[in-house]
């Protein structure tokens, strides 16, 4: 990795030992730039290209469009703190957000009722179980636990401040697009898919109101969760979104500040204990940077300081986790040495 002003990490490691100073002192005065652009471009393009024939994993069948997108599109993107979009594939494809609208709304929430109300309302933890587990509630008394399963995205939503269901979709969706940097809209046949589908959120919707741990009407909440995971956006725009937060909550593009700088390191603490599902833990182990996937393929994950990666691709694992997604934002953290463990 380039560190500084363009000297490499070996050559700032001489230059310590010829003043005599220790490798670890070096390190830690010097800020960590983002990689230049050349190399962003061909750590993209590589991985696009690497994994553009693996044909493994399932379309999402459960919710019954999600069947029918073409399982061999393909497309992966970087975003620069500068503005930059480095992209590779069909990344103009306007794609299902699903669970990875999750992240947003709980910056919208964490913006409007903090911290310490999350924690308290619906859990900062792992659960460790699948995205739409109703054990997963039952074990902690009614609490979600984490905001980036099904049952905490909805009482996430249920806590949006907001006097009518509109007021709370316009402002959910008005968030999405500013850290998209540009206006999303509903895909509605995605959500008439979901809508005509989707018994078992209203389910835990009702269960979690049982437990006194959802904060509007439980079937208003479910369905502005529908809305939200069926809003259409492109690799691009997850990119973008994904940039927004790896600039400090500011959008690389419109430059516009989207979340204050202290609110995003909870919301990436979240993706690193739940981003991936049930596999967290083996993506954290072997990729090191907090992530988020939806079963409509996509896939982001965030470099602090650094870049904003997307990859989408519907074929998913067992988990619900895009196959070639995952395989391409690895090549490109591991290309470009991002691993946030490592320093
Ligand atoms: N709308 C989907 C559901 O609630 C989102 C799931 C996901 O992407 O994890 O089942």
């Amino acid at each position: 990795m380039t560190i500084g002003t363009g000297l490499s990490r070996r050559h700032l490691l001489r230059a310590a030992s010829a003043l005599a100073i220790t490798p670890a002192l070096a390190q830690a005065r010097v800020c960590v730039a983002p990689p230049d652009a050349g190399r962003v471009t061909k750590a993209v393009n590589d991985a696009h290209a690497r994994f553009a024939g693996l044909t493994e994993g399932k379309n999402a069948d459960y919710i019954p469009y999600l069947a029918g997108v073409p399982s061999a599109l393909f497309g992966v993107a970087a975003s620069e703190p500068d503005g930059a979009v480095a992209e590779a594939g069909d990344v103009g494809y306007a794609l299902a957000i699903e669970s990875i609208a999750k992240v947003f709304t709980l910056a919208l929430v964490l913006r409007e009722s903090g911290p310490e109300a999350v924690q308290q309302k619906l859990g900062t933890n792992a659960t460790g179980l699948p995205f739409n587990s109703v054990m997963g509630v039952e074990l902690n008394h009614g609490k979600p636990i984490s905001p980036l399963v099904n049952a905490g995205a909805m009482a996430t939503v249920s806590l949006v401040q907001a006097a009518s269901p509109e007021e709370r979709w316009n402002k959910i969706i008005g968030n999405m697009s500013r850290f998209a940097g540009r206006t999303l809209t509903v895909n509605e046949e995605v959500y008439k898919s979901e809508a005509d589908t989707n018994e078992h959120n209203r389910g835990i919707a009702m269960l979690l109101k049982s437990y006194g741990f959802m904060y509007t009407d439980p079937m208003e909440a479910c369905d502005i969760y529908t809305r939200e995971c069926s809003i259409a956006v492109t690799t691009h725009d997850l990119a973008v979104m994904a940039g927004t937060l790896a600039n400090g909550g500011i959008n690389p593009v419109t430059k516009e500040a989207v979340i204050d700088p202290a609110l995003v390191p909870p919301v990436l603490s979240q993706m690193a204990i739940e981003g991936l599902y049930e596999n967290t833990g083996d993506w954290m182990f072997t990729v090191g940077l907090p992530a988020k996937s939806g079963v409509g393929g996509g896939l982001i994950a965030v470099a602090p300081g650094v870049l904003g990666l997307a990859a989408f691709s519907p074929p998913l694992d067992a988990a619900g986790n895009s196959v070639r997604a995952q395989k391409a934002v690895q090549s490109v953290v591991q290309a470009l040495g991002l691993n946030i463990y490592a320093g």
